[in-house]
């Protein structure tokens, strides 16, 4: 008798519709196709239409005969602006439960249908945090969920703590005055982490909105609990115990930390494939890259500019733009700077390129850059930054330390751990003046730099020995891959 060959799994990977995790989800969506599973990957049809624009994304993935793309609409008008305060990422994710729902059901029908033998099916649903909805879809499709969290896993536990923190009056805080005092509830972090590193839902005074929080937050574990199995874009020698106490906390589904995904990838694409001599080929930007910066940086002596980027939905006001300047001015160092085009509240970005015309010298400003590339030029020594998740994961693997001014969601306690516990940067979260600016760019690049250089060398060399054959990562990755496959050999669902 012939042996039967084993089905190709195949995974539906449905992000949520911005650049911090598109970028992720693209990378492990090509990771997956390496190891030759079938893939589609949603995407809103908003976003769609910008990675096409600005990328070369189906040359990308073209060499992968098992991976698609769908879409699904974000149920914002054509006009509205994706942008702004940070408001419209509820409206977001509200439009999505109510257009997208319908969609993504007839995806996940439509693929159950075309699949020709009950072993073609679709294997899982790979979504990410906030979608609930596409949770319910698959679970009415009985096709099995895998969570991601494209955030940090310290993050994540300060979320997982929070019904906990609520429940016992520790939020919502009383006062101002409690933002420098330990917060006593979120076990593993109770010796540096503070009210004001708490991620920024919880600077909540009022009641109700503290239900809400508890409710979705209780709401989040659940989704993880239920899940088949977790993945989070970290590695285990930099959260390995914040991760312990998540496994122990989500004991019914299977961890999987298998980043810095950007790193992996490139590991696993070998050195033929690496993006800076193909730019445009693996890149997933939303905005059209400035390439002009490069030219620009190579000009430059090594380790002697500032790289300043605030990611892709953080705004600033005209009064912190002008403190942000004067402070970079002042410190006399050279700047990369990412203006975005909706960067700046109520101005345009040629109004914000004007302010460069007295520094041309010292600075240059783009509408958005080729990050990774630009943080593994020599010439550039420290990062100004947002504390994104994927920004703090990319400055760690190119080993430049960072000078963390955090926005919102998980980035105040991701600056919290760069600042105190990994040492790989400084904090100076709640301020924006120019002369802490300055102060602190000067302490970035020169009287704290071979502290923080030291650090960060070490994290960055584990950051890549963990995606590296036999590192922590690699060998997760290679084991939810086989789950997948034993998932869809044994038509688990
Ligand atoms: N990014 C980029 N060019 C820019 C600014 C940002 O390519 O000029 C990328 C950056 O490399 C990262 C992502 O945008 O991968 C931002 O994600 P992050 O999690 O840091 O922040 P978010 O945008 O989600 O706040």
């Amino acid at each position: 008798m012939e042996p039967q060959s084993s089905p190709t799994p195949h995974v539906l990977i449905f992000p949520l519709p911005v650049q911090g995790h598109v970028t992720p989800m693209l990378n492990l969506a090509e990771l997956l196709c390496l190891s030759n599973l079938k893939v589609t990957f949603i995407n809103s049809t908003h976003n769609h239409q910008r990675l096409t624009r600005y990328t070369n994304i189906e040359s990308r993935f073209s060499g992968y005969p098992g991976f698609g793309f769908k879409t699904v609409p974000d149920g914002l008008p054509d006009d509205h602006p994706r942008a702004g305060d940070k408001s419209w990422l509820s409206e977001l994710i509200q439009g999505l439960a109510s257009s997208a729902k319908p969609v993504l059901s007839e995806i996940v029908v439509g693929a159950e249908a075309e699949a020709e033998a009950e072993a073609e099916k679709v294997t899982c649903l790979i979504t990410d945090g906030w979608l609930s909805f596409a949770n319910d879809v698959a679970n009415e499709a009985e096709v099995p969920v895998i969570a991601v969290r494209c955030f940090s896993a310290c993050c994540l536990w300060a979320f997982l703590c929070m019904p906990n923190l609520i429940h016992l009056g520790e939020i919502p805080f009383k006062d101002n005055e409690e933002m420098d005092e330990l917060v006593k509830n979120v076990p593993g972090m109770d010796s540096f982490l503070r009210y004001r590193d708490l991620p920024s839902y919880c600077r909540t005074k009022d009641i109700p909105t503290c239900r809400q929080l508890q409710h979705l937050f209780t709401g989040e574990m659940q989704q993880i609990q239920k899940a088949h199995s977790f993945i989070l874009n970290t590695f285990d020698d930099l959260e390995g115990p914040i991760l312990s106490h998540i496994r122990q906390h989500c004991s019914s589904s299977r961890v999987y930390s298998i980043g810095p995904l950007h790193a992996h990838l490139k590991y696993r694409l070998g050195p033929n494939e690496i993006t800076i001599s193909k730019p445009n080929n693996s890149s997933s930007n939303l905005w059209e890259v400035d390439r002009s910066c490069i030219s620009w940086l190579d000009q430059k002596p090594d380790k002697s500019v500032v790289y300043v980027s605030f990611g892709s939905i953080t705004i600033l006001t005209k009064e912190q733009l002008m403190e942000f300047w004067a402070g970079l001015v002042h410190s006399k160092k050279y700047f990369l700077w990412v203006i975005r085009p909706d960067l700046i509240i109520g101005s345009t970005s040629s109004e914000s390129l004007k302010l460069l015309e007295g520094t041309k010298e010292r600075g240059c400003m783009v509408g958005w850059a080729p990050q990774e590339e630009v943080l593994a030029h020599r010439a550039v020594g420290g990062f100004l930054t947002h504390s994104g998740w994927n920004s703090t994961l990319e400055s760690i693997v190119a080993g430049v330390p960072m000078l963390c001014w955090p926005y919102f969601a998980d980035q105040q306690v991701n600056s919290r751990y760069v600042s105190e516990v990994w040492r790989i940067g400084l904090d100076m979260k709640d301020t924006c003046d120019r002369t802490i600016v300055m102060n602190m760019i000067n302490d970035l690049m020169d009287k704290k730099k071979d502290e923080l250089e030291r650090s960060m060398r070490k994290i960055s060399d584990l950051a890549n020995k963990s995606v590296s054959q036999g590192g922590s990562s690699y060998s997760n990755l290679d084991h939810l891959i086989e789950e997948i496959k034993a998932m869809s050999n044994k038509g688990e669902r």
